[in-house]
Order: C-alpha cells, then structure tokens, then sequence
C-alpha cells in the first residue's frame, strides 16, 4: 500500500511540505546504508494523540548513533519536542513516526566520519502492520533459510539502516512461500526475532524471550511487554529458545512497535491452535494502555498537546 501522505517532515529543524522532503542522489546513506532510526507510534486517546514510549525511543536512537559513532546533532530533548511538534503540525488523531539519522551529501567512501549528518523526522497514518486479520487470529510464522548477523558483523543493539537488508531478505523469503512473517535463527542456531519484532513463547503459563546476545533488539514493545505480565502476575524470563521450541509452545506471539503484539498461529506448519489465554491478556492491556486508558501506565503517554 503505498504512504499515506501528510502535510509536514521536520528536516534538520525545518518543517518541509511532504512533496519536497528530498535527498540529492550522493547521499552517503543511499549507497552505504549507513543511518540510525527508530519507529514510534501515536495513539489517538481521550486528550488527543499520544506518542508511546517516546523519550525511551530517542534515547535508543542515541545510544544506536553512538554504537555507530555518528554524532547527533539534537538533543534527547530537542528530538522528544520536534516529534511532538511533528505530530502537531500534521493533525492527525493517530500515526506512525520515523525518525532517522543519517549520513548525508557531501563526501563519499566507506569512511563515515567525514559526513554530514541529517535528521528527519516523518510520520503517516499506518494501520496494523501485520494485518487486521493476524491481530484476531494469529499468523503464520517460517524459519527463515537466512541468519540473523553475528552479532560481531553488525551489532543488534544499534537500530541501524543497513542492518535491515537482513530482514528484508528473510521477509521477500517468508512471503513467497506462503507465510506472513520470519523467524531468523543466530549464528549458533537459537531462536533470535523477527524481521521487525521481538518473539516470545509461553510455556507452562511463563513467558520466554531470547536475549539480545542472539541478536535480537532490545524492543521497547518487548519491554512493555514485560512489565505488563509481571503486573499481570504472569511469570517472565529471557532465555535461549531452539526452533522446537516454538513447534511445542502452549502459545507463541510476537512484539514491536509497527507490528503490536500478534499472536503466532503456526510455525513451519506446526499449529500452535487459537491465540492462547496469555496472550489474549497482555495483548488486551497492550491496546488500552497505548490508548491513555490504564492509570498504572501514563507515564508511558506523551501527549503532544499537552
Ligand atoms: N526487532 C527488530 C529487528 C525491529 O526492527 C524492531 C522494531 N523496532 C523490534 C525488534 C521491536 O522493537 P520495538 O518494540 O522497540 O519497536
């Protein structure tokens, strides 16, 4: 589908018209991948749009810059306010939000440190990212034939431009043969993420989830995630699953912030039968607390017209 397009882009302070937020074709991050970004979402609740997790976001979007050695030029707190300003500007009740850092034009070569660095922030209404169809029922999930990156190839910790090919790559594979989404193992053969989203397995009424050391990020819906089933009373633990352990899962679901929390229905074909009670429930609390509707976690609501 393609974007739906909005008024405003905020490019290095500005607020462009959408039709002329345009890059010269030499942009180091074109041909070398070479950028940091992160992907927010706005909720649309009772005291207007509401960005999720923002300040969490930006800092993840530094602390990848400084993995990258790309130094920012915005402030934690200046890219918190041009965020919301963004959102502002563009009216709209509920939206999704990229901000990406990025060598810019000017120089060329595999040495980024020469380069200027540009930052963007867009935003544009995006529906579920994985269907209204895989939220209810759940979908249908394939190992991929492609590995998530060593860890010492390309750190997962940094939300990197480049790093994505990867996905990409797992996410063309996945859907021609018929599935929804990716599963890619580690080097070492442990079940890592997806290609845009954390995964977890519930077993025996506990949570599992891999840890970052096979090569997952560290998500910010992950996190939520966490501390909704512990407040839940449901018992939560990060640690190396094998493939089979999602063919024998009681339940199975993913997190992000584009994807939501989506159950997983099958992997390689093993059915794993109708989203389980588990995930019903933190899903559930995952779509009102996003909405500004659960006291325990405003602090998780940053109103842009507050
Ligand atoms: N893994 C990868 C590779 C991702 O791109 C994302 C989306 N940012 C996630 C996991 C989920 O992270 P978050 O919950 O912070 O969106």
């Amino acid at each position: 589908m393609p974007l739906e397009k909005v008024s405003k882009i905020w490019m290095d302070g500005e607020l462009v018209d959408w039709d002329e937020a345009k890059v010269h074709v030499l942009t180091h991050a074109l041909h070398y991948g070479f950028g940091v970004f992160e992907g927010i979402r706005a909720y649309e609740t009772a005291r207007g749009p509401a960005v999720f997790r923002l300040r969490e976001h930006i800092e993840r979007l530094h602390n990848s810059a400084r993995i990258m050695m790309i130094d920012l030029t915005y402030s934690v707190d200046e890219l918190v306010e041009a965020v919301k300003e963004t959102v502002r500007v563009n009216e709209i009740p509920s939206c999704y939000i990229r901000p990406i850092v990025y060598t810019g034009y000017g120089e060329m070569g595999l040495n980024p440190l020469p380069c200027p660095i540009s930052t963007t922030i867009a935003v544009w209404p995006w529906g579920t990212y994985l269907g209204d169809e895989g939220i209810k029922n759940g979908i249908r999930l394939k190992i991929s034939s492609w590995q998530r990156h060593d860890p010492n190839a390309i750190p997962p910790a940094a939300k990197a431009t480049g790093m994505y090919i990867n996905s990409s790559l797992a996410k063309v594979e996945a859907l021609k043969a018929g599935y929804d989404e990716a599963v890619l193992l580690s080097p070492q053969g442990y079940v890592s993420e997806c290609t845009g989203e954390n995964i977890f397995i519930v077993k025996n009424g506990r949570i599992i989830t891999p840890p970052v050391s096979a090569g997952a990020l560290e998500g910010i819906t992950q996190d939520s995630v966490a501390t909704i089933a512990r407040d839940l009373g449901i018992e939560y633990t990060t640690g190396n699953i094998l493939r089979s352990d999602l063919y024998t899962a009681d339940e199975a679901f993913l997190s992000g912030t584009a994807a939501e929390v989506v159950p997983i229905r099958s992997v390689d074909d093993r059915d794993l039968g109708e989203p389980g009670p588990v995930t019903r429930r933190i899903q559930d609390t995952y779509f009102s607390v996003v909405k500004g509707e659960v006291d325990r976690y405003k602090d998780w609501n940053e109103y842009v017209n507050a």
